[in-house]
Parts: C-alpha cells; sequence; structure tokens
C-alpha cells in the first residue's frame, strides 16, 4: 500500500528495503511528494523507506483532509496481452473507491489513464515490476 500522494519515478535498489519484492509497488521507488502544498518536494531516503512506499505515514506533508491513507494494487486478471489490475484506495483500515486498469502488453500503455496522475504514476510502476518478474512473451 502506497501513499496517495506519492509519485514514484524511480527504482531505487540502492535503499536498505527489509523486503523489496513485498513492498506494495513491487520494488522500492524513489520519487515526489504530490501532496498540495508540496507538489515536488523529493522526500529523503528514510521517509522514502518508511512512508511514502507503505502509507498509513505519519508525515507532516500529509493533508489532514484526505480521502485515503494508502492505496493497494493487485493484479486480477494475467493474460498474454493484457493485464487488468485492480486497486483499493484504504482510509483508516477500511476499504474505500476501488477500480481497475488495464494495461495493453502488445502496446505498453493503459487503454485508459487514471485521472490522478499520482495514481497513474504507481500503476505504471507497480505493472513495470510484474511485467519484469513474469514477462510476456
Ligand atoms: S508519505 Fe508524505 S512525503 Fe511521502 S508522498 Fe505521502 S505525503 Fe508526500
Amino acid at each position: 500500500m502506497a501513499c496517495p500522494y506519492f509519485i514514484p519515478d524511480v527504482r531505487r535498489d540502492d535503499i536498505l528495503w527489509p523486503h523489496p519484492a513485498r513492498l506494495p509497488l513491487g520494488a522500492g521507488f524513489g520519487g515526489c511528494c504530490g501532496a498540495p502544498q508540496h507538489a515536488g518536494e523529493r522526500p529523503d531516503d528514510d521517509h522514502l523507506r518508511d512512508h511514502c512506499n507503505l502509507g498509513y505515514a505519519r508525515c507532516s506533508r500529509l493533508p489532514a483532509d484526505r480521502a485515503a491513507d494508502s492505496v493497494r494494487y493487485a493484479v486480477a486478471l494475467a493474460g498474454a496481452e493484457r493485464l487488468v489490475v485492480t486497486y483499493v484506495f484504504e482510509r483508516e483500515h477500511a476499504p474505500g473507491q476501488c477500480g481497475h486498469a488495464e494495461y495493453d502488453c502488445r502496446a505498453k500503455n493503459f487503454s485508459v489513464p487514471h485521472p490522478d496522475p499520482r495514481i497513474q504514476k504507481q500503476l505504471e510502476c507497480y505493472v513495470g515490476e510484474y511485467l519484469a518478474r513474469q514477462p510476456r512473451q
């Protein structure tokens, strides 16, 4: 479950993640904060490891009035030509908004990008890691 405001942009294998393959996005990522008033700020490595990549962050940048504490991703359908990824927003450990995104493995893109660019970037990272572990023919 990643922080819903996290905008991952690069895989960071140089941070000491306890279990990198078990991380919500499939690996540890560096990136920017996308919270209001903090857009473009780059959290330090400790913060990336303990908060941005994990959700339910104890973070002063998080807006008090927010719809979600974290976003959870899972592959619901894995075909040769397309993946369907479900996502669920959580607030105080209760599920909230959910949906799915379809990825075209041949065209290498999502059929409909998520309207929130932060979530779209997380989807791209999640799918990239999934396909790196389970490449298509
Ligand atoms: S954990 Fe904090 S710094 Fe990281 S993306 Fe979320 S709000 Fe921004």
